[in-house]
């Protein structure tokens, strides 16, 4: 496996794999990684011919008084993971490499950057944007994937893609959870025992919100009130939003009548913020597995 730390060596390495004729599956990640990641980096495997994953702590994405100094890193043991699963190269460029001092643009994505997350975390979703649309330049991979697992974080990066036209297919990859339902999450490891075990409520929510509209609820009132009475009962969990949604734009939806709808929720377990979603969709109305977005 390659390592790479600058963009200079990474675009030499990339141009003679490009003359090859190979395609470039693309695996964006902070570290820490989980079999989320790794399910990201399988799937890049299997749909071409070189994956390269980055590697990098972004900073603009982290607001103040968030994690940015204590998010876990450990290098040597995900240089270990991602080689395992057939990764040929690891991009982790160093804080100057990607922001150096004279960096002075960034990317703002209006609408679906503003909601839910964007509005709880001001300036989130511009770093995110930024990050991402700088990574995609570097590399500029055939297809990048992303976990369903930060649901509005993909439509944000979709749409981002797509407004400035950028040429590679934006993929979405199911959100891989252990064997308990969490969410596999770097952040998981900030739970105390008791935490962990209450955070499982989480996954039971969004179980309960599709065995609801397969009972015949179509009421995102109804639902959405059900779901809220079930986290109250938690006393470990502190929700911060449960939000039903359209699965394209996150508008707030009223009814679930013969259409899927996004569950997002976000949860606090003391200092520990965790968001889940799940799409939902009435008996006969078929939600898409995979979502794949393939440029002009
Ligand atoms: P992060 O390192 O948290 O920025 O995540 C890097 C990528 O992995 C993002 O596209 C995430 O959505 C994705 N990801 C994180 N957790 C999971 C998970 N449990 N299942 C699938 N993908 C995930």
């Amino acid at each position: 496996m390659r390592t790479f730390q600058q963009v200079s060596g990474l675009r030499v390495y990339l141009r003679g794999i490009r003359a090859e004729g190979k395609t470039i599956g693309f695996v964006p990640t902070m570290g820490a990684l989980h079999d989320g990641h790794l399910s990201l980096m399988r799937r890049a495997r299997n749909e071409n011919d070189l994956v390269i994953a980055s590697i990098f702590v972004n900073p603009t994405q982290f607001g103040a008084g968030e994690d940015f100094e204590k998010y876990p890193r450990d290098l040597n043991k995900d240089l270990q993971m991602t080689s395992l699963v057939g990764v040929d190269a690891i991009f982790s460029p160093s804080l100057e490499e990607v922001y150096p001092p004279t960096h002075r643009t960034f990317v703002e994505v209006e609408g679906i950057g503003e909601t839910l997350e964007g509005k709880r975390r001001p300036g989130h979703f511009r770093g995110v944007a930024t990050v991402v649309a700088k990574l995609l330049n570097m590399v500029q991979p055939d297809s990048a994937y992303f976990g369903q697992k930060d649901y509005q974080q993909f439509l944000v990066i979709e749409r981002m893609a797509r407004d400035l036209n950028l040429p590679m297919s934006i993929i979405m990859a199911p959100t891989m959870r252990e064997s308990d339902g969490l969410a596999m999450s770097s952040r998981n490891a900030y739970l105390s025992p008791e935490q962990r075990k209450a955070a499982t409520i989480l996954h039971e929510v969004l179980l309960d919100a599709q065995r609801r509209v397969d009972e015949g609820e179509t009421s995102a009132a109804c639902l959405r009130s059900e779901l809220e009475a079930k986290l109250a009962r938690e006393p470990l969990a502190v929700p911060d939003y449960v939000a039903i949604g359209d699965p394209d734009t996150l508008d707030p939806l009223t009814t679930l009548e013969g259409r899927a709808a996004v569950v997002a929720l976000a949860v606090c377990f003391g200092t520990t913020r965790l968001i889940d979603n799940a799409v939902i969709a009435p008996p006969g109305v078929t939600v898409p597995k995979m979502r794949v977005s393939k440029p002009q």
